[in-house]
């Protein structure tokens, strides 16, 4: 078997076939909760795979795609060029590299800690601008997953979100990774409920909740995700 030389028409050939897939699996799970589809949006992640997928993703008509390096989303973003893409930075971002993502990511969900979101405050301020975040919550409690601790969550979010220059448009989760579907229900509906606390408690916090990845985008859709970050079901296997 040769493998065929052109990664774009690999790419383009996979999300023919995965796109659908993914569309009707998030339509089913809307409808089943009695939401909208259209509440959900969907973050395609291309990161770890090269420019082609990129490409491949904007041709299938996505524009929110998502990467976890700033080295990763820069190189691809200037490969693009200006257009229509909106980059989502979901991985952890180091403070030093905070003003690096002013500017260029539509929305910056990995912000897991209030020294973060000072740093991103500060570089805005200076700027000028407004920076669009979530605020990244360790629902699980593991080590492993960055966030703030569930213990107090609601005190550091909401100090974050009265900071100026940030506009804190809502939550961000990574739940276990685990079948169990009433681990992953009560992890969402945890998160959703955080949310309404934080909204009771100040009008500096916006309504998206992003929640939901290949493996459990249904219980997100389920539990009122308002943006799943997909990757493996998109573009297949990272290496
Ligand atoms: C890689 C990644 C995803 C995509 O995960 P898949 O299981 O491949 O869909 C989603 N969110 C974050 C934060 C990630 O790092």
């Amino acid at each position: 078997m040769t493998q065929t030389a052109d990664p774009g028409a690999t790419y383009r050939a996979r999300l023919n076939e995965t796109l659908p897939r993914v569309r009707e699996r998030m339509a089913d799970a809307a409808r089943a909760a009695g939401r909208s589809v259209d509440e959900v949006r969907l973050v395609a992640v291309t990161k770890s795979h090269p420019l082609a997928a990129v490409e491949a993703a904007l041709d299938a008509g996505l524009v929110d795609l998502g990467e976890n390096r700033v080295g990763e989303l820069e190189e691809k973003a200037t490969a693009v060029g200006e257009g229509s893409v909106r980059w989502h930075m979901i991985g952890h971002l180091q403070r030093r590299k905070a003003p690096r993502v002013v500017g260029l990511a539509h929305l910056v969900h990995s912000v897991d800690s209030p020294r973060l979101a000072e740093r991103l405050s500060r570089v805005a301020v200076e700027a000028e601008a407004e920076v669009d975040v979530l605020a990244q919550v360790n629902t699980s409690g593991e080590d492993s997953k960055g966030g703030f601790d569930m213990d107090n969550a609601l005190e550091a979010i909401h100090e974050a979100a009265e900071l100026p220059g940030l506009r804190v448009q809502g939550l961000m989760t990574m739940a276990p990774f685990v079948d169990d579907e009433a681990v992953l229900s009560r992890t969402f509906a945890g998160l959703r409920e955080t949310l309404e606390r934080l909204r009771a408690a100040t009008d500096r916090m916006g309504p998206e909740l992003s929640m939901g990845m290949t493996n459990d985008l249904e219980v997100a859709i389920r539990e009122g995700s308002t943006m799943v970050r997909i990757g493996t079901a998109l573009f297949g296997e990272r290496s």
